[in-house]
């Protein structure tokens, strides 16, 4: 089965192209194609490489995300990146979908009414959910009637237990949909199998807590295979210290600043979502690896985002800890996650109470995905390498099968 994934940001595509045959293998398997474009104003640069080791980069003018989505997915049919013959191979399309709202808990087909409950969580995350109906109505038209697979990043925190969910302001903010739903569900669900997988152990007897730390951050605490409590909310600004998002902060700072009249509704979105976080405090950047750098050169303010970063991040941990009663393996993926061992060793050094002990020279030489604790450590701790479009795949594949909508191919 040959499946593409579509990753829709506000201003970027990511796409990938895998082949799945009669079973699912265990370890992640190369892509056949991927992908990826950005657009300022109307100049896209597009990265595209293919199994074959060729990368192709380009950059076009384009009027709309449609044309810059167009040029990316056209390279998978032509030029030196092709990696089918036709769009017709394509079997299945998975979206990421970043809101589904409060009823999806698993990924559905598209259909028209699925369109319209899309559309309907879109002014929870109007960025978002639209960027994704785009991307439906491109295939639709650049694919015709090829099945298509809406994976949802709340998802897989629908079974989270009301008292996680619900905000303890008056209950009618509940029933109106003002509750905390939870982001990156796909890359906390890839995260916790693949940790279960690499401990040879059944998930459902694991007390998991997953940290996905990239641009943006959070985690989840996994119980018998569910979430049961995550650190974003309504909103992808809730909970922990971001790149350049500032996590919780109390909200009279925002009424106290509205009542000043210093910050009108979306400058109050800017300042949180864009110009706050590591950015905010350091004045350098959003980018972990420049705030290791900055404070290598003695840099005062980029040790303080540092520090608050690892506080918060460490302070999460213990919360996600005392909900689970306990916990099996902690496990890092995502940018910062993967890849910077400053923030592991400093996140790890103050939960040796729980037992947990890393093993220093595994933490820093070994990559993804690995177990970096210490042999006699209680807990295990591991990286684990962001998959988020191989978990979308496999979804697809799944539910394909389920629904009976693909047998595989008779060689001639
Ligand atoms: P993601 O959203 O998963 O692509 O993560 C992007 C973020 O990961 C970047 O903004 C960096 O802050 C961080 N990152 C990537 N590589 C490294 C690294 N080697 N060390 C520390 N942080 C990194």
């Amino acid at each position: 089965m040959k499946v593409l994934v579509l990753n829709s940001g506000s201003s970027s595509q990511k796409s990938s192209l895998y082949e799945i045959g009669e079973t699912v293998a265990d370890d992640p398997p190369a892509f056949l194609w991927e992908g990826k474009i950005e657009w300022h104003g109307d100049i896209a640069e597009a990265e595209v490489k293919n199994s074959r080791g060729t990368v192709q980069r380009s950059s076009v003018q384009v009027l709309s995300r449609a044309e810059a989505v167009e040029h990316l997915l056209s390279t998978l049919w032509q030029d030196k990146t092709r990696a089918v013959a036709s769009a017709a191979e394509i079997d299945v399309v998975g979206h990421r979908v970043v809101h589904g709202g409060p009823n999806y808990d698993a990924p559905v087909l598209v259909t028209p009414e699925v369109k319209a409950e899309i559309a309907k969580a879109a002014h929870f995350a109007p960025l978002h959910n639209r960027a994704e109906l785009d991307g439906m109505e491109l295939v639709e038209k650049l694919l015709g009637p090829v099945p298509q697979v809406a994976v949802f990043d709340t998802a897989f925190h629908r079974k989270m237990p009301q008292a996680a969910t619900v905000y303890p302001g008056p209950y009618r903010w509940f029933e109106s949909g003002i509750h905390r739903y939870g982001f990156h569900g796909v890359s906390h669900q890839y995260c916790a199998a693949r940790a279960a997988q690499l401990l040879r152990r059944d998930l459902d007897s694991l007390k998991v807590v997953t940290c996905h730390l990239g641009n943006g951050c959070s985690l989840a605490a996994i119980h018998e295979s569910h979430s049961i409590d995550t650190t974003m909310g309504f909103t992808p600004l809730e909970g922990l210290m971001m790149g350049t998002r500032s996590g919780s902060i109390d909200p009279g700072i925002l009424t106290y600043l509205i009542r000043q009249g210093h910050l009108r509704p979306q400058e109050m979105d800017d300042v949180l979502n864009q110009e706050s976080g590591l950015l905010g405090i350091s004045g350098i950047s959003g980018d972990m690896r420049e705030i290791l750098a900055s404070m290598k050169q003695g840099h005062a303010r980029a040790k303080l985002a540092f520090d608050i970063y690892v506080h918060r991040l460490r302070a999460a941990i213990g919360a996600m800890v005392a909900g689970l009663g306990g916990m099996d393996a902690l496990v890092f993926t995502a940018g910062v996650g993967e890849n910077s061992a400053e923030v592991r060793d400093a996140v790890c050094q103050k939960l040796d109470f729980l037992g947990l002990k890393l093993n220093a020279t595994a933490n820093v030489q070994r990559a993804p995905d690995a177990d970096i604790a210490a042999s006699d450590s209680a807990v295990r701790v591991l990286t684990i390498r962001a998959q988020e479009e191989w978990a979308i795949a496999r979804e697809c594949w799944h539910l394909m099968r389920r629904s009976l909508r693909w047998t595989p191919r008779i060689p001639a």
